[in-house]
């Protein structure tokens, strides 16, 4: 059981925090001014990415300087509706080219969505309410929350191509969807980002000779 000891709390946040200057130190002794000179003034990123809170998953997974370059828009379940504005302005102020939504493995917000959460708060009701998903049971087994998974991002990567329509037709956005795979429970590779859907194609033949394509 979990107690309240005010003692150990506060020496756990001690360290916590003193890890988090720690780090940024490190941050700082290590990267030069002109690192930052691309973008001190401005962002030009390349995507607007979509993807859950949860604490697995971070960009050092698919970009290794995602420092100017990845307009970031994290929340419970990788969701656009919970978080339209910022998805927008990614879109259609920074311009990017790419719009991908990142859902992942064992994703607490879809197993959640699944079950009955009505005792939970309203905040937290309002972001489970818009995770559409086939199956609705308290007892999710592992290839059913897999496919709530890929589900919930196929369902994301429909809004934004309803909602974005005019810039795909002019062929100025791309839309994917992803599933970033800590588990290999895809069997690709612990920690591949899997693309399952490109612009609403699913259909995994035709995903990979576009991948080609975009080598
Ligand atoms: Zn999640």
């Amino acid at each position: 059981m979990h107690t309240h000891n005010p003692s150990n709390e506060f020496d756990q946040l001690r360290g916590i925090i003193k890890n988090l200057i720690q780090d940024n130190d490190e941050f700082v002794r290590t990267h030069e001014p002109e690192y930052f000179d691309p973008f001190e003034q401005q962002q030009h990123p390349r995507a607007t990415v979509v993807t859950c809170s949860d604490a697995r998953v971070h960009t050092q997974a698919l970009d290794k300087t995602p420092d100017g370059d990845l307009f970031m828009i994290r929340n419970i379940g990788n969701q656009i509706a919970t978080a339209e504005g910022s998805v927008e302005y990614g879109v259609r102020h920074l311009h990017t080219p790419l719009l991908i939504i990142v859902g992942h493995v064992a994703c607490g917000a879809i197993k959640a969505a699944a079950s009955n959460y009505s005792s939970e708060s309203d905040a937290i009701k309002h972001e489970l309410n818009s995770i559409q998903l086939p199956i609705k049971t308290d007892e999710l087994t592992t290839d059913d929350w897999l496919r709530g998974v890929i589900a919930n991002v196929n369902n994301q990567v429909n809004y934004a191509l309803i909602k974005f329509a005019d810039e795909v037709k002019e062929q100025i956005l791309t839309v994917v969807g992803a599933v970033y795979d800590f588990q290999n429970v895809l069997g690709q590779g612990q920690g591949r980002l899997v693309i399952v859907n490109i612009n609403g194609n699913i259909d995994t033949m035709h995903i990979a000779a576009r991948l080609l394509e975009l080598r």
